[in-house]
């Protein structure tokens, strides 16, 4: 039986656009309260029946957590142009080696607006 699991997180963070105009609102510095899902895909343990604990999605998430909690994304290694876009690409690449069975990264800026990466 393949079973996908997914467990949200939430982080407080500023950051501006640099590459857009002077006059795209996304150039100004701002904040968000971004929204991140993490998605893991496999087989169900039949005697466990669970794919995996979701406190293992937790805990291999929470040294990036770490380092997006209440940042300016801008000064992150890697993310001097942080768009969801690349928040997402940046938490796969971190994320996949401590988390083989993840499929999908997930990074909402606001309630209408987000972003899906696949690896791909
Ligand atoms: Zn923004």
């Amino acid at each position: 039986m393949r079973v996908e699991l997914r467990k949200s997180f939430q982080f407080e963070a500023a950051h501006l656009l640099p590459h857009l105009p002077e006059t795209h609102k996304c150039r100004r510095l701002h904040g968000h309260s971004f929204k991140v899902e993490i998605a893991v895909a496999g087989e169900c343990d039949s005697q466990l029946g669970w794919l995996m604990d979701y406190a293992e999605i937790a805990d291999a998430f929470k040294p990036l957590w770490e380092q997006l909690d209440h940042r300016y994304l801008n000064e992150v290694l890697g993310l001097e142009n942080p768009t969801s876009e690349n928040v997402a690409v940046w938490i796969w690449e971190r994320l996949k080696p401590q988390l083989p069975l993840l499929v999908e990264v997930v990074v909402a800026e606001t309630c209408t607006a987000l972003c899906v990466y696949r690896g791909e």
